[in-house]
């Protein structure tokens, strides 16, 4: 959260205000000095090559220059990954601390209004986001260019980094007047109980829908407008480009079919929106449709989002004392005692404990000839189903060993397993305490002090290539168990607390394989996650294990049900499928600083990264799909030890 400020500047100001009625596009906007400061900011890092200046806003005063350097282009791609902002120095932590105490003054009057929207009961999400509604069930009164269609009006859709993008940031309409609507098919009755838009994703314009009207039909051609008693409602929009606004119905309504209808629009920028809906679908005998990827849990698991709270609270009128272990790892840890230990690996920022669940034969034994293995979840503490993934694995395990599964007891005696569920537990609080719906893209992402822990690691790759242009490899210069530079070692280097107990586990375990469990994509990544020509922002970067990580990468992607799918759009903008689902790290976006490359380089530990969903933060109901989705993949993924 702290690591945010142009969403947390913006997060301020932009609380949701329940039922409220029509408001001028004036008066929904922020003050000038406040938009143009953000304006200012947010084109000072997004490497506008033309000096920043501090009013008008970037895209139709200045136009900007279609072509960029590579490195540029680099930091753009980092941007794009990170959420629109870059980060991690020393001097915008400082910035983000003086964000960080405006936030707080309004604080009592947001979480007013967030208790206010939590009376009523709200209806799971459609599924815009998560692509559980395909494109062909959006519409549009208009479109800008294809790029821009109603297809392209998902929450937290992300744009690509060119100007004019085939797979841009949202719905732009054609026209500029009170006409124009996204629609939504939501092919059965559905009781519709709200609606979250949000402005477009990009770093050339700004466009946002300041407020909105819907209508709702059962067969397009009559439509009703959304009333609150006998008036019609004006909802109130966006008042910056990312953080997403939800608008609870007055009244429930039951339709087949919803209209966004925007009203008054951001005063430099453009009708752009991107959506979710909230719904529950009814009963419907006559539905022709069945719902695509219907979730169709086969195990009896806890699918739910577990916080650290409600995971370390004591069971019901058992007495409460710290520390314990958290509540699903201890439950597991009391069903399976004899093959199960809870250990802690060191303490969050704020004094979270990162806990780590071990499963095998003999727990708390390193046994001769048995491969040790971990799975990392939660470094980026927004993505947060692979957490959940490896919560399901847990009680999985337990379970199936319990019953005799010869494939789980043969895994479980043959290996030591190591489950890491949150690696960045403060991030995930940030993120939990906004929602599946609304914490969008970035909240949550980095440490309580702003830390990306992908780039935190010691960056071990630097010195091996330069050693390798001057000849010094292998002889004077190990090429494995590479030692951890000087200066990294230091008390004033920036090393967060969670890198620094994963290093130390790394160095404690001698761990031959790992996934670190992402969101946000669908693919599997292997290293080298650093280019070699170090201001390329992609360059394919192999190791000489190759053959090896793209083995490893395959086995996952070709038994993950989400990258099977045959004719699944890509996520955001980049297509993985023609590649197998899977990509070189380096060759997709550089990562100084990765887990993956310090864990192959200092301890030979070969690691893959898993983006698990497009969805970062599904919402409750999709994990029983997600985790039919993963439970083969993650399965033998571990058996390739
Ligand atoms: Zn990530």
């Amino acid at each position: 959260m702290l690591a945010l400020p142009l969403l947390l500047l913006a997060l301020a100001p932009a609380a949701w205000v329940p039922g409220a009625h029509g408001a001028p596009a004036n008066a929904t906007l922020s003050p000038g000095s406040e938009r143009s400061s953000s304006s200012s900011r947010r084109r000072g890092v997004t490497a506008a090559p033309t000096a920043p200046s501090t009013s008008g806003r970037a895209g139709l005063e200045e136009p900007l220059p279609s072509s960029k350097s590579e490195g540029q282009r680099a930091r753009l791609a980092e941007e794009k990954e990170a959420g629109g902002e870059a980060r991690g120095t020393t001097k915008q932590s400082r910035r983000v601390k003086i964000v960080q105490k405006k936030v707080l003054k309004k604080k009592p009057k947001a979480s007013a209004q967030g208790a206010a929207s939590k009376r009523e009961p709200q209806c799971p999400p459609l599924g815009l986001e998560s692509l559980r509604v395909s494109d062909s069930q959006l519409r549009a009164s208009s479109i800008k260019r294809y790029g821009l269609g109603a297809h392209r009006g998902r929450l937290n859709i992300q744009s690509g980094i060119h100007d004019g993008d085939f797979y841009d940031g949202g719905w732009c309409s054609g026209h500029e007047d009170r006409n124009q609507w996204l629609e939504i098919d939501a092919r059965r009755p559905t009781r519709f109980t709200g609606v979250i838009t949000q402005g477009l994703n990009s770093i050339w314009t700004y466009d946002w829908v300041t407020s909105y009207k819907v209508q709702f039909s059962n067969d397009t051609h009559a439509w009703q407008p959304g009333r609150n008693g006998t008036e019609e409602v004006v909802f109130q929009g966006n008042k910056d480009p990312e953080t997403p606004v939800l608008n609870a119905l007055p009244t429930p309504v039951v339709a087949r079919y919803i209209r966004i209808n925007p009203q008054t629009w951001f005063e430099n920028g453009t009708i752009c929106l991107r959506a979710e809906i909230l719904g529950c679908p009814l009963p419907d005998p006559n539905n022709i449709y069945s719902w695509e990827r219907e979730p169709v849990p086969t195990d009896k698991l806890d699918f739910r989002h577990h916080d650290y709270k409600e995971m370390r609270k004591p069971q019901a009128g058992e007495a409460s004392r710290a520390p314990c272990p958290p509540q699903l790892m201890k439950k597991v840890n009391d069903e399976c005692p004899n093959i199960t230990r809870v250990y802690s690996i060191g303490k969050s920022y704020l004094g979270l404990k990162m806990y780590v669940m071990e499963i095998s034969d003999n727990p708390g034994q390193h046994e001769l000839g048995e491969p040790e293995f971990r799975y990392v979840a939660g470094m980026h503490g927004n993505e947060v189903l692979g957490r959940e993934l490896l919560l399901n694995l847990m009680e999985y395990l337990c379970r199936e060993f319990t019953r005799g599964n010869p494939r789980v007891v043969r895994l479980v005696s043959e290996t030591r397993i190591h489950l890491l569920p949150s690696m960045n537990p403060d991030g995930y609080e940030t993120a939990y305490k906004l929602g599946s719906e609304l914490s969008g893209w970035a909240m949550g992402r980095w440490t309580y002090e702003g830390i990306d822990l992908n780039h935190n690691f010691a960056d071990l790759n630097t010195a091996l290539w330069d050693a390798e242009d001057n000849e010094l490899v292998p002889h004077k210069f190990p090429n494995h168990y590479i030692p951890i530079p000087e200066y990294y070692t230091f008390a004033n280097a920036t090393v967060a607390p969670e890198t620094r107990a994963v290093i130390d586990w790394m160095q404690k375990y001698p761990f031959v394989l790992s996934a670190n469990l992402h969101g946000g994509e669908l693919v599997v990544t292997y290293p080298f996650d650093m280019t070699r020509t170090y201001w390329k922002a992609q360059e394919l970067t192999p190791t000489p294990d190759d053959p090896v990580f793209r083995w490893l990468a395959t086995v996952y992607a070709t038994t993950n049900l989400a990258m099977l799918e045959d004719e699944r759009r890509p996520c955001h903008y980049e297509d993985f499928t023609r590649e197998g689902n899977i990509i070189n790290g380096a060759n997709w976006h550089t990562v100084p600083g990765s887990m993956n490359d310090f864990s192959y380089l200092h301890t030979n530990c070969f690691e893959v990264t898993v983006e698990l969903s497009c969805d970062k933060f599904p919402h409750a109901s999709e994990l029983p799909a997600e985790w039919e989705n993963n439970k083969e993949s993650l399965l033998v993924f571990m058996e390739q030890t």
